[in-house]
């Protein structure tokens, strides 16, 4: 659990929750033996400039290169995004381009039901706080969420998934059982 920056407690609370073992990682020695990552919200500007000076981008780029499992909420979604429109520092895995707070001042934070196949026709609380959204995805990208308007806010690649909502702000657990399944998949 990438912990420089954000709500990176209410993620290791749901872990616990499922009974499985969660880390706070600030250094890159905490990376190591680590099966997987989450990468939560807060402030990317913030959480790219901290993971800069720790020295931590190498060491996740190299983790997403050999396989492992790496999610990003909201703003851990912009930091693992190709390109997010403005100059920061991006780990850049995840071939989606992104649109900071795409929904302004006036709806800054909100909330809604959705659904995605990977979660089965039960739909889902979807917390979004000064969220992005997903602009466009490259051919590799699967879609996973959208917004009634076809906006896209949860996507995966391979490894690593994204969502631009807070599911550990939830009761419900499925996006997190849906990552651990990423995580024991063979
Ligand atoms: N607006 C924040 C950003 O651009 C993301 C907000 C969040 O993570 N809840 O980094």
């Amino acid at each position: 659990m990438l912990a420089l920056q954000g709500d990176f407690a209410e993620h290791l609370a749901v872990l616990e929750r499922l009974g499985v073992e969660g880390r706070a990682v600030r250094l890159p020695r905490d990376l190591e033996e680590l099966d997987a990552l989450i990468m939560p919200g807060g402030e990317s500007t913030t959480i790219g400039k901290l993971a800069v000076a720790y020295n931590l981008v190498e060491p996740i780029r190299a983790m997403i290169q050999a396989g492992k499992p790496v999610w990003g909420t909201c703003a851990g979604l912009i930091f693992l995004a190709r390109d997010a429109g403005r100059d920061q520092p991006l780990l850049g895995g995840l071939d989606i381009v992104v649109d900071r707070n795409a929904f302004g001042r006036q709806v800054d934070s909100f909330e809604i039901d959705l659904t995605s196949p990977v979660l089965g026709p039960e739909p889902f609380r979807a917390v979004f706080i000064r969220a992005p959204v997903i602009r466009s995805v490259g051919p590799g990208v699967e879609v996973l969420a959208t917004l009634p308007d076809g906006r896209i806010v949860a996507a995966c690649q391979g490894n690593l998934l994204a969502t631009a909502f807070h599911p550990e702000l939830t009761d419900d657990a499925r996006w997190h059982r849906f990552f651990l399944k990423m995580v024991t998949r063979p």
